[in-house]
């Protein structure tokens, strides 16, 4: 470590320590995480709900240091999440369908009630009588009231639990689709994405092109600057290739240091247009090291980009595009491509 980011550590340390003392929170390991995640500024989401709590005038207290540290902090893969999510809506279905048999078996009393009264009515009544049934009346309409509003009670918290449950299961149902590394797309994602623009280009009979990137020599640069180095690369490739397709188009990390575009309604001349963007885009940037600032020069990537064809499963397009990928990478690397120059390549060696 070096001595700037020693003290840039530290720096974090103290920062942290100082919300600790000012909320009375037990410095324990996971606060004092939370805080000096805080105190980095690396999670925008939790700072800014940290923030908001300032700008009210009051300090994270203990109870609230717990709960921010599940929210943001706690690592729970999305299958956790979801149980816990669907094991709450159980517990909530279930109190609200014992306040209903709780409402309906009053409801059902009290039907009783009437009717008797109503019998009681028709035989003829003394006013003694009468000021008795008045009373039981009362009291069971009362007591109906009264589960009435408990019904409705449990009926507005829940629907305050459900709207919460439903922002959960979005949240998880939105992560489960990201890589966590680069938070662009995620295999998963791309091979329902492909599926799906397959067989929407069959349908609308409109050029549809996969493209592939793989950076290149990766292992040498994580062996020379080390892999936490390597994976910032690896967040500023999957950026660049996000900021430069749009609409439609889906970028995705297909696997280690190699991602991929689904480009519909492109034809491979398009495609290719993209696909050079992305490249000179890659290449011109300056990587610099963030704890150093020392100058680590420029990486590049090769590009493979093959174009559907009616008879197209997502094996036969990603089979093409990696031939177009690996003949890049054979012709020198840091270019694109394309069927189409694969196929005359082939025929000249032919
Ligand atoms: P080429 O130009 O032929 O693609 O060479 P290469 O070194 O990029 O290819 P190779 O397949 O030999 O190595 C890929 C390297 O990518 C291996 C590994 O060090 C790196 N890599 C894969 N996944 C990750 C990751 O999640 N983080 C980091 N930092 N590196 C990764
Ligand atoms: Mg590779
Ligand atoms: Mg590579």
């Amino acid at each position: 470590m070096s001595e700037q980011e020693f003290k840039r550590a530290l720096g974090y340390a103290t920062s942290a320590l100082d919300l600790l003392k000012r909320g009375s929170i037990p410095p324990y390991p996971q606060f004092y995480e939370l805080l000096y995640t805080y105190a980095t500024g690396v999670n925008p989401a939790l700072n800014s709900r940290i923030n908001s709590i300032f700008r009210d005038g009051a300090a994270p207290t203990e109870d609230l240091a717990e709960k921010l540290y599940n929210e943001f902090l706690k690592s729970q893969d999305a299958n956790d999440r979801i149980s816990s999510v669907s094991q709450r809506m159980q517990d909530r279905i279930g109190a609200v369908n014992d306040a209903i048999d709780t409402a309906m078996a009053t409801a059902v009393s009290y039907s009783g009630s009437l009717q008797a009264a109503t019998g009681d009515l028709e035989g003829g009544l003394d006013a003694a009588k009468m000021r008795e049934m008045t009373i039981k009346l009362l009291r069971d309409t009362q007591r109906m009231q009264e589960t009435n509003r408990a019904l409705e009670g449990k009926l507005e918290a829940s629907r305050e639990d459900i709207a919460g449950l439903q922002r959960d299961l979005d949240e998880v149902r939105r992560e489960s689709m990201l890589d966590p590394l680069t938070k662009i797309f995620n295999r998963k994602c791309f091979d329902e994405g492909l599926a799906k623009a397959l067989r929407d280009a069959a349908h609308d009979g409109v050029p549809m092109c996969l493209m592939l990137v793989d950076i290149d020599h990766f292992k040498q640069f994580n062996d020379t600057y080390g892999h936490q180095t390597g994976d910032q690369v690896l967040r500023l490739v999957a950026m660049t290739l996000k900021s430069n397709i749009k609409g439609k188009d889906l970028a995705a990390r297909y696997g280690g240091e190699e991602f991929a575009a689904i480009l519909p309604q492109t034809d491979l001349e398009g495609a290719t247009i993209v696909a050079e963007n992305i490249r000179r885009a890659i290449q011109a940037k300056e990587l610099l090291k963030r704890s150093t600032s020392e100058k680590l020069g420029r990486i590049t990537a090769s590009f493979g980009v093959a174009m559907f064809t009616a008879s197209d499963t997502s094996s036969t397009i990603i089979e093409r595009a990696d031939r177009c990928l690996y003949a890049a990478k054979h012709a020198g690397r840091n270019r694109v491509i394309t069927e189409t120059e694969l196929a005359k390549s082939e025929t000249q060696a032919a």
